[in-house]
């Protein structure tokens, strides 16, 4: 939204310290307490500066009038559990991925999914106008503190054919890289009766093991721990744990949108059909899977904010996204890795299949993600002349261009962030893919130029 000022796609995300004070910490939680004005309950990632600005909340929510419950280190999506079970409100200290001086604050509503953009405004109106509520001093509330951590967990087993998964006796490598997971995903899949081995468990904010974003590059230490142990998983997460990614038997990575398509088939098995929502950027898998097993599927812009509301609104069965992202909507209104895991692990114990067994069977296609340079002040009127310029073909402006032809699809889209197009394209085969992508380029390259 070009008209908001502070708050990016899912709030607020900044370099603790410099930008993220705790003055300005504190101001911006008593603007949302003051719209809230009830029981909000807070909790962070591992980051050195959680603490700092956590404390900082605090202050600005109880100043508000707001009654506050400090639920210490836990992931984003036990947070967005509890205010949903219990609390009119949340906010989330992390910066989820991004790199350790990072840090960042994200607001939830009473049903713990991200707050609506107008609400966001009203923030940042108050934020900038200096006009938070400040309550007389007799009205000014104690912190209390409140473990959710075990009812989560809890929560998530029984979710899952426990016994089945007990049975299978599953050999799992758990990578939480040192954030917000490690409350939670070992002693979960402990309690399902894995053998877990751990490594990067021990909570730490420099991070020491590995960069907090779950890519191939930076699991090459789980890939080899799968592979020497001999384990039948790997599993590593992101930094506040709303994020699961697999690494196979074999000690090969798996890309999120094979995990998504893998738990949408087990859902709507289960399920019998429903409702899947995803955004316009993910595999046409989600589509030929859903269509063989009674579902439907909505697109919506991409980000998880997006998908979380529409599966609300829509009373929706499952969504995700295809960085690995799941949301099981009857859970937690936000992406959950630890249901994610338990899910993928119950999948192999009933299926009695490998995991790369299990990837193998789900349709198959090739995608291809490449970015161009373009000035920031040119992306709109590029963008509409794409539109104009591939008029002929088929598409969906849901979010920029997404052009579908016989071979696949490349979505053409503006970054919010940096000067650049992105073009992701997916077709049967690499080559075909790589086609497409290029042709995305070449198409944002012709307009620059006219
Ligand atoms: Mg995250």
């Amino acid at each position: 939204m070009a008209n908001k000022r502070l708050f990016g796609t899912f709030g607020v995300r900044r370099r603790a310290n410099e930008v993220l004070t705790p003055e300005f910490a504190s101001k911006l939680a008593a603007a949302y307490g003051t719209l809230v004005k009830g029981q909000v309950a807070v909790g962070g990632d591992t980051r050195t500066s959680t603490p700092m600005i956590k404390h900082a909340v605090l202050s600005g929510l109880l100043s508000s009038g707001c009654h506050v419950i400090d639920l210490g280190i836990l992931p984003t999506p036990a947070v967005q559990y509890a205010v949903r079970n219990y609390y009119d409100g949340g906010v989330i200290i992390t910066a989820s991925h991004n790199p350790p001086h990072d840090n960042g604050i994200k607001f939830v509503d009473a049903d713990g999914i991200g707050i609506p953009d107008d609400m966001e405004e009203k923030i940042e109106d108050m934020f900038f106008d200096e006009n938070p509520d400040r309550v007389p001093w007799d009205e000014i509330s104690e912190v209390e503190t409140s473990d959710i951590i075990d009812e989560y967990i809890e929560n998530v087993i029984n979710r899952v054919d426990a016994d089945a998964i007990k049975d299978a006796g599953l050999k799992v490598v758990v990578d939480c890289g040192s954030g917000a997971a490690c409350f939670t995903t070992p002693y979960l899949l402990r309690k399902l009766g894995c053998q877990v081995t751990t490594m990067n468990c021990q909570p730490d904010g420099f991070f020491p093991g590995r960069n907090p974003e779950p890519t191939e590059d930076n699991l090459q230490d789980l890939i080899n721990a799968v592979k020497n142990l001999g384990a039948d998983l790997g599993i590593a997460h992101d930094g506040d744990a709303d994020r699961t990614i697999c690494i196979d038997e074999n000690g090969a990575f798996v890309f999120g949108d094979k995990t998504f398509a893998l738990v949408e088939k087990y859902m709507l098995k289960e399920n019998k059909g429903g409702l899947i929502v995803t955004t316009v950027a993910t595999s046409q898998a989600i589509y030929d899977i859903a269509e063989e097993y009674g579902g439907e599927v909505i697109a919506t812009r991409v980000g998880d904010l997006l998908v979380a509301r529409a599966l609300k609104e829509n009373d929706g069965l499952f969504g995700g996204e295809e960085n690995g992202g799941l949301i099981f909507p009857d859970f937690v209104y936000g992406r959950d890795a630890a249901l994610s895991t338990a899910k993928i692990v119950e999948i192999m114990a009933k299926e009695k299949k490998p995991l790369s067994k299990l990837i193998d069977e789900l349709p198959s296609y090739r995608s291809e993600k490449r970015k161009v340079e373009c000035p920031d002040e040119l992306k709109v009127e590029v963008m509409e002349k794409i539109a104009e310029v591939t008029c002929e073909f088929e598409v969906d402006t849901t979010d920029g261009v997404k052009i579908l032809t016989e071979e696949g699809w490349v979505i053409i889209r503006p970054s919010g962030t940096e000067s650049i197009f992105r073009c992701f394209a997916e077709a049967k085969t690499e080559e075909d893919a790589k086609k497409m992508a290029e042709w995305g380029i070449k198409l944002v390259l012709e307009q620059l130029k006219s």
